[in-house]
């Protein structure tokens, strides 16, 4: 039904909401949006996509986009062309520079754009500010990640493809809710429990696969680091362990079993509250499973001691010899964004150079200044709440921020203003005039996923195509325009004048993906990394002959459980759980402004029917939360997916800002924000 003379398109890309990867076609007519449909093709989607993927576009068109750039005249953000604002940002950032020196700068990067715009703007920081100064989300959700299969294994990345979970007879899901988060591997993932696998659920809340799950295992917030170590000494008590793995390819057996010795069932269930009979049982369920998967996701990591919960939910699969070995399906970590891997596999981070290559490395250094061409700061730069304390104290001047609502989506946000009002420079590079750009001195307008030229990588690790079906409105650039753009106000060119070619050069920089091109990526479809040759295929499981650790071998971890860092009290009883919903994505920025709206207008503050008869609550009820930091309200809902003691909040609206709530406590390893447990008191309003 499309009049005569209408220009249509469609245009292969990948999904920019969550990690899951899914490959869509956009379909456009007259230059917008007609329609997305998934992509049979895809090799985590196969066809299908979810209520944000296929439908969350109507954003693209919003009138809210910003459509110019803008620059701060007193207290007001006004209208200036490209030139103006550059000058702005080359003079301020150049004046910091030089009185206060290069780490008076530093850059929030986006795990929402690509890994060529990442790249860049890492290359930017470092060759042409001169501080390692830069990070990205992955710091406050998945760090502890990071470091904890870094640790284990030697990479940073999840071990298995997404293909394992129709292989596993055993699926254990801990701390992650991916029917609402990642909705196509829940599906996947609850037709494989429906049709053949048993299913292990470890979490707070009764998700919608803890509902059909064999056992749920319901700890308490906090208790997870106790709940994988009692599994663990149960699986080796009954000799629900590969002994001949653990000879050959691990160590760290002895001091595991020393530490287990304290993880008795009853202190397990005191304090997690998780019967022994349910460990027994989950216990049982994964030990003696033909081959057993670890799915995880933000309910591990964002907890004080996060990276404590990593290793002892790691530990589980190397006692099995379910990694690295044809036996199970690893242990794969669901990340959140659509590109929270690519942006730290890219070198957005303060330590680790693209590929993770230590930035202390004088090897890994060197070869970078080689084919970058200049010296590189040697000291490991400022992590994101390092950022903001060093903004408050004066040695951040400049903060740089790329993709990310940090006002809206950081914990303790009252904090993170105060930081931002801090800081003498803020540079936003965003789509909307969102509550971090409201603060800035200029705002340069950027392109949304659907707007790009580059590549993701999701949670399989599988670098995938992004491709541009519209032109971003008004004077708007991508990202990657405009990084180079402020590189040339700075005085530098970065080498890298299209996205194909910033690929090409990190190909150099990074022996992890040295086989990766867009080329080959249009020629042969998606790749994993490690991919060191042309002639690789890539590695879609990893360590099947050796760990990349330094000696080779899996490395078992002995860790106490420690309680959180937040804690409930006479005045504060209750454990607020903050998270995501189906319809909505993180800041909401784009879902928002979308049809998707109706179908979630407002966020609600999910309770206990008998915490609600206790407060005299009503469904609908407008509730005041109130936590150590701030107060927000909400209307709620009563609802027994929570447990009594426990309220859950999402953080999609501004207006219910579940952020002003909570608490600084971070992972003593990584500083990944501790969101899972704030201590908050309800009232009826
Ligand atoms: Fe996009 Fe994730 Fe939904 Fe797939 S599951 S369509 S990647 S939001």
């Amino acid at each position: 039904g499309r009049p005569p003379g209408t220009a249509t398109a469609a245009v292969d890309t990948t999904c920019g909401y969550c990690g899951v990867g899914c490959a869509l076609t956009v379909h456009t007519a007259d230059g917008a949006v007609s329609e997305i449909t998934p992509d049979r093709r895809g090799p985590v989607n196969r066809g299908h996509a979810c209520v944000k993927g296929r439908f969350a576009y109507g954003f693209t068109t919003s009138p809210d986009r910003l459509t110019t750039p803008l620059v701060r005249r007193g207290d007001r953000l006004e209208p200036a062309g490209w030139e103006e604002a550059l000058a702005v940002v080359a003079d301020r950032l150049g004046g910091i520079v030089a009185s206060s020196g290069p780490d008076a700068v530093a850059a929030i990067c986006s795990a929402r754009a690509t890994n060529e715009e990442n790249y860049l703007m890492q290359k930017l920081m470092r060759t042409v500010v001169g501080t390692n100064n830069v990070d990205n989300c992955s710091r406050i959700c998945h760090a502890p990640s990071a470091a904890g299969l870094s640790a284990a294994f030697g990479l940073s990345g999840g071990t298995n493809p997404a293909d394992d979970i129709e292989a596993s007879d055993c699926l254990l899901i801990a701390g992650a809710n991916p029917t609402e988060a990642h909705p196509v591997i829940g599906a996947r993932i609850l037709q494989q429990a429906l049709s053949s696998a048993k299913l292990v659920v470890i979490d707070p809340r009764r998700t919608a696969l803890a509902k059909i799950a064999d056992v749920h295992l319901a700890g308490t917030p906090g208790s997870n680091v106790a709940v994988f170590n009692g599994l663990a000494r149960i699986m080796l008590e009954r000799g629900w362990i590969d002994e001949q793995f653990l000879a050959q390819r691990a160590d760290g057996l002895d001091e595991l079993r020393e530490q287990l010795a304290w993880f008795t069932p009853e202190q397990v269930a005191e304090i997690s509250g998780v019967t022994p009979q349910a460990l027994l049982d989950a216990a049982r369920l994964y030990g003696t499973a033909g081959f057993p998967s670890i799915i995880y996701g933000l309910g591990v990591t964002e907890h004080a001691h996060g990276t404590d919960g990593v290793r002892a939910l790691v530990n589980l699969a190397i006692l099995r010899g379910a990694v690295g070995t044809g036996r199970g399906g690893g242990v794969n970590p669901l990340r959140g964004q659509n590109n929270v891997q690519g942006a730290s596999d890219m070198g957005a981070l303060p330590d680790l150079l693209p590929g993770y290559q230590p930035v202390a490395d004088p090897q890994a250094r060197g070869r970078c200044e080689q084919i970058w061409g200049c010296p590189l700061p040697q000291r490991p730069g400022l992590r994101i709440p390092q950022m903001f304390d060093a903004a408050l104290d004066g040695r951040v001047r400049a903060l740089y921020v790329f993709g990310e609502n940090i006002a809206q989506t950081d914990p303790d946000s009252g904090h993170v203003r105060a930081a931002l009002d801090a800081c003498e420079f803020v540079i936003c590079q965003e789509i909307f005039l969102t509550d971090t750009a409201q603060a800035a001195d200029v705002v340069l307008p950027g392109a949304s996923f659907l707007e790009k030229d580059g590549t993701f990588v999701n949670f399989d690790r599988r670098f995938q195509r992004v491709r541009p079906a519209l032109r971003p409105p008004g004077l708007a650039r991508t990202d990657f325009e405009i990084i180079n753009a402020v590189a040339v106000a700075l005085g530098t060119d970065l080498g890298c004048p299209t996205p194909s070619q910033a690929l090409d050069e990190c190909a150099r920089v990074a022996p992890l993906y040295a086989g990766i091109s867009h080329i080959r990526l249009d020629r042969d479809g998606p790749l994993h990394w490690p991919c060191r040759s042309p002639d690789e295929p890539g590695e879609a499981r990893l360590h099947q002959e050796s760990f990349a650790t330094p000696n080779g071998r899996a490395q078992l971890a002995a860790r106490p459980w420690l309680p959180p860092g937040e804690q409930t009290d006479a005045r504060y009883p209750f454990v607020l759980i903050t998270g995501r919903r189906l319809v909505h994505y993180n800041a909401g920025t784009m879902t928002r402004r979308t049809l998707n709206l109706r179908l979630s207008p407002r966020e609600t503050l999910d309770i206990h029917p008998a915490d609600a008869l206790a407060l005299g609550l009503r469904d609908g009820d407008l509730v005041e939360i109130e936590s150590r930091r701030g107060t927000v309200a909400a209307p709620a809902r009563i609802t027994g997916d929570v447990s009594a003691g426990q309220v859950f909040l999402a953080f999609h609206f501004p207006e219910v800002a579940a952020n002003l709530l909570t608490s600084a406590a971070v992972d003593e390893v990584t500083s990944c924000p501790e969101y899972k447990v704030t201590a908050v008191r309800l009232r009826r309003c």
